[in-house]
């Protein structure tokens, strides 16, 4: 029987899951322990491919930069996300590895750099809205926006912060290599942080821009261009719930292309963090995708076989 192909993007929750534990060592205990619960989706059978967030981990590079800055030259975004696919996509692959080797199930697992191509008129390039980097007073921001040419925006009341934008993803730069690994039976970990942006510039070239891709975009456009059987989203949440964060909030079990069509209007998903999950999942199901997940790491097994979390099917 041909196996499942299953596309898993990990909120940046799975690897910081408390604000005061951010060191390596703390991220990497909390990969480990979302590895377990990948391995289940491995050891049944599914063929997997991981992609993660990485908003805080960027953030953090880019903050080394910026408290270096008398020393070192700043860390341009690409690099930032390069950086992190290595670092994030290492301690994914380690943990993974170790997991499976434990349960005695082989599986060669690999991370790859991945770019994700935008379109040059992306309207998000004219109104960058995504912030980063720290808070800065209003000096210093209008310094740097001389010197560095950013968008600054101010951020009610705790002062101004560089802000960059977030198109949306068209291509994978990668797919094919991913196509090809994927059908050899290697686990992947591909697209971190939403693939590092880049467009084509007027000879063709490939060049990077200033930018963040949202991961659920990315993973959503490489789940549908692979034609793969399932598009899980694992985060914070144990699903999707309407009217969340009302008294009456109710979790969504199973819901259908129109139905989630019909919430989102309503505006039951939050813009930044819901939302884009689901706009993500309507892409892939409007792709060619039949089902799509949401929920939390331990939830992941029995999410698949439908008796957890939030499932979305055309
Ligand atoms: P990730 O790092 O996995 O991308 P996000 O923080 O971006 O996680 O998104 C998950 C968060 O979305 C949840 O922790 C929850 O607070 C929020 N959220 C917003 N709207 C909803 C909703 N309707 N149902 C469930 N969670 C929601
Ligand atoms: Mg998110």
């Amino acid at each position: 029987m041909k196996s499942s192909l299953a596309v898993v993007a990990i909120g940046g929750n799975s690897l910081i899951k408390d604000k005061t534990k951010i060191a390596m060592h703390d991220q990497y205990e909390a990969v480990k322990e979302t590895a377990v619960y990948i391995a289940d989706l491995i050891e049944n059978g599914l063929d997997l491919i991981i992609t993660h967030g990485n908003g805080p981990q960027v953030g953090f590079i880019y903050r080394r930069g910026e408290l270096a800055q008398h020393e070192l030259p700043l860390v341009p975004l690409d690099i930032c996300g390069a950086d992190t696919q290595g670092a994030i996509g290492y301690m994914i692959e380690k943990a993974l590895l170790n997991e499976l080797r434990k349960r005695g199930v082989k599986k060669e697992i690999c991370a790859l750099v991945t770019m994700a191509l935008v379109d040059r008129d992306d309207p998000s390039f004219k109104n960058p809205t995504k912030p980063i980097g720290s808070f800065l007073s209003r000096e210093e921001a209008l310094a740097n926006k001389e010197k560095y040419g950013w968008d600054v925006v101010e951020d009610a009341g705790r002062g101004f912060r560089r802000v960059v934008p977030s198109p949306i993803p068209r291509e994978i730069i990668e797919l094919d290599v991913i196509r090809t690994l994927v059908e050899k039976g290697y686990v992947l970990i591909a697209t971190g942080g939403g693939g590092i942006p880049v467009v084509r510039n007027d000879s063709g070239d490939l060049e990077a821009v200033e930018a963040v891709i949202d991961k659920d975009r990315a993973s959503s456009l490489l789940a549908t261009k692979l034609g793969a059987d399932i598009f899980i989203i694992s985060t914070s949440v144990d699903g999707a719930y309407l009217n969340f964060g009302e008294k009456d909030q109710t979790p969504l079990g199973r819901a259908n292309l129109s139905d989630i069509r019909k919430y989102l209007e309503e505006g039951h998903f939050k813009p930044g963090s819901m939302k884009p999950k689901i706009e993500s999942i309507i892409e892939f199901l409007e792709g060619g995708g039949s089902r799509a997940i949401i929920t939390s790491p331990e939830n992941l097994l029995e999410a698949v076989k439908g008796e957890s979390g939030t499932t979305i099917v055309k």
